[in-house]
């Protein structure tokens, strides 16, 4: 790899080197077109392919049915806070959010300038550490149940697919998806920016059920209704030309590494031998998330002080190990591996972590 470093970003994330070598290639003229595809018109038949190529890779990679679209959007999975209960919470109707992050939370609060929030979970006051365990109770009501599946920030994620009893859930998946195969029938709405799993950001992925697009009302604006997307290919209006082309890369690689349930041996096997190096640690590094709700994208620890937590960085970023701090509103350490991420610089990661602790003891 050369020149490359192990960047542990939490997004926008590492992409594999064979994508970014392909989009070099093509860079100047795309499959004989004489223009890169950022150059082409979104409306052109070789575009046409690359949004087919794009939707139909993810369709396959994660078994989606077809009475679902997929559609690309953008303004991030930060718009879908709002465009969320926008398309589907009315004034007078209500909708469940479980909180297990700050991502979560952020959704909460868009959701509650358009109807009433029920918080059936939150795990706020013990400092966001755990996804829910035991039995959840929903509202009967609820137009939809909201949940994060990884909170990318702490480091929290969800081991299983949830079943909200007929309630349609809707999962923002920004930071997992792709990671594992899920069961996308138990979902009605799933959303994720694309700049961790999936491509380089300035794309939401959204895949959303036929049922849930009914639902939308008619007097939506325009560029904020899910159906206008799924009604126009994705494009009533200029689209990430060259982000839906990454996408469709990415897909074509994740295909080559054997599809959603090898990446997700791959990707528990990575962090296993994360965690198990903080746990080995005598206390020295400490894991943020409860074991039973770990992460396998973002493992979250610390050091015994905020200065020990600084040199860790700054010295890691000096060994090419970088992209390392914990998001600001937390601190400490987060190493976000990714799909992309390989396993050698989990490795790196590990045996620098046990000589620092020698040296800093
Ligand atoms: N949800 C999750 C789980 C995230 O990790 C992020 C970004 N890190 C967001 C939402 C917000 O994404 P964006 O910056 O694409 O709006």
């Amino acid at each position: 790899m050369t020149g490359r470093i192990y960047n542990f970003s939490a997004g926008p994330a590492m992409l594999p080197v064979s994508v970014l070598e392909t989009a070099r290639d093509e860079m100047f003229s795309f499959r004989g077109t004489g223009m890169s595809v950022m150059e082409m018109s979104h409306r052109s038949n070789a575009f046409a392919e690359v949004l087919d190529q794009a939707e139909s890779g993810l369709r396959r990679l994660l078994v989606v049915p077809d009475s679902y679209k997929i559609l690309f959007l953008q303004g991030g999975a930060s718009l879908q806070f709002s465009m969320v209960p926008l398309n589907f919470l009315g004034s007078n109707e209500s909708a469940d959010y479980i909180i297990t992050g700050a991502w979560g939370k952020k959704a909460a609060a868009e959701a509650e300038k358009c109807g009433d929030v029920q918080v059936i979970y939150s795990s706020e006051e013990t400092g966001f550490k755990t996804a829910p365990i035991s039995e959840l109770i929903f509202s009967s009501h609820a137009k939809y149940l909201h949940f994060t599946s990884n909170e990318t920030i702490e480091g929290v994620e969800f081991s299983r697919d949830l079943d909200a009893g007929g309630i349609p859930v809707v999962c923002d998946a920004s930071s997992n998806i792709l990671s594992k195969p899920i069961d996308v029938s138990k979902y009605s709405l799933i959303y994720a920016g694309a700049q961790k799993n999936i491509g380089p950001s300035g794309v939401t992925v959204i895949i959303i059920s036929g049922e849930m697009l009914d639902q939308i009302p008619r007097e939506q604006h325009r560029m904020l209704d899910y159906r206008q997307f799924a009604e126009h290919d994705s494009m009533p209006n200029t689209p990430n030309t060259w982000g839906i082309y990454l996408i469709s890369l990415v897909a074509e690689w994740l295909t080559e590494q054997g599809g959603l349930t090898s990446m997700g041996v791959k990707n528990r096997q990575k962090a296993a031998y994360l965690y198990k190096a903080i746990d080995n640690s005598d206390g020295y590094y400490r894991g943020h998330a409860n074991v039973d709700s770990r992460s396998r994208m973002n493992i979250t620890f610390r050091l015994s002080s905020v200065e020990l937590d600084d040199r860790f960085c700054s010295e890691a970023a000096m060994e090419g190990l970088d992209g390392l701090r914990g998001h600001r509103s937390l601190g400490g350490i987060r190493a976000s591996i990714y799909n992309a991420f390989p396993f050698e610089g989990v490795k790196a990661l590990v045996d620098f972590m046990e000589d620092f602790a020698r040296r800093n003891g």
